[in-house]
């Protein structure tokens, strides 16, 4: 087949997650025992690859032995996951984005000058699923209010004086924005102290802005990440709202797509993939597709 396949010239692996992979990558060429505390990104394609190198995945502190090295993934931890470890001596390694723990300590600093912090981000207002991040930095700061969508906020009875906000890592910029006008305008009337901080993050901003500019020249894009992935999700629908685009988890999802002759000879096709999608992923489909 005569495709024209295109990958986004900024796309894949953002900073933190290519962090969190070479670090844990090391660790197991020195170490036996190593942990993945939970997923250590939103990727199965690039996890996998980590467990068949020797690591193993736990997903409670019950599994945890005293032998074992932990790796806290970069979406972070709560206080008390650290507490624990330290508490019982367990050795680890925090993978946590410096992105992430720039927020943690915002909000450990802003609840210490008695601000109320209200976290904007995906903590399962609808599916119930909490983002791990969302639930990481929640565990640094007391109580706080979780927001993620606007509907929400007529709900919220603000009965503290003074509030501090701050986003998700990878919740959408756009969204967020509309979501604080809201907030605002209700603090103003109720006469609170209303601050906010934009901790959304330029590694997937650049992403998105790639990948819109790729999709204007293609007849299709491919998006290249886990279902769970909150930035994947952010720019597949981003990039389905400019032309045709399809959620690709794995080469099975791509294999479908041509045998429903969505791929047509002649296509340009685009790829794209999220922050927490390895590039060795991307260029795997583009060789299938290239040999098809
Ligand atoms: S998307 Fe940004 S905040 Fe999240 S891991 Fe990557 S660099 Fe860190």
């Amino acid at each position: 087949m005569n495709l024209n396949i295109k990958i986004c010239k900024i796309c894949g692996l953002c900073y933190g997650a290519k962090r969190a992979v070479d670090l844990t990558t090391e660790i197991l060429k020195n170490k036996t025992h190593v942990v993945l505390f939970k997923q250590l990104l939103h990727n199965k394609y690039t996890v996998d690859r980590l467990l068949q190198l020797g690591a193993v995945q736990k997903n409670s502190l019950d599994e945890i032995t005293k032998e074992d090295f932990v790796i806290i993934r970069s979406h972070g931890e709560a206080k008390k996951i650290y507490e624990y470890l330290n508490c019982n001596g367990i050795s680890y390694l925090d993978c946590t984005c410096p992105n992430v723990l720039k927020i943690i300590e915002i909000v450990k600093n802003k609840s210490a000058e008695g601000y109320k912090i209200i976290i904007l981000g995906k903590y399962g207002y609808k599916t119930k699923i909490m983002h791990p991040e969302v639930n990481a930095i929640s565990g640094w700061c007391n109580n706080p209010i979780l927001i993620e969508s606007e509907e929400e906020i007529k709900n919220i009875e603000f009965n503290f004086e003074k509030y501090f906000l701050v986003i998700q890592t990878t919740f959408s910029k756009e969204k967020a924005l509309a979501i604080i006008e809201k907030i605002k305008l209700k603090l103003k009337l109720e006469k609170k102290i209303f601050e906010f901080f934009d901790t959304t993050c330029q590694a997937q901003l650049l992403i998105k802005e790639q990948s819109v500019k790729l999709a204007e020249n293609v007849n299709l894009m491919l998006v290249v990440g886990d279902r769970n992935s909150s930035n994947t999700i952010e720019l597949f629908n981003l990039l389905s709202l400019k032309v045709k685009t399809f959620f690709i988890e794995s080469l099975e999802d791509l294999k479908e797509l041509l045998a429903k002759r969505e791929i047509i000879n002649g296509f340009s096709v685009g790829i794209t993939a999220g922050a927490s999608t390895s590039l060795e992923e991307v260029y795997e489909y583009k060789e299938f597709l290239k040999n098809v």
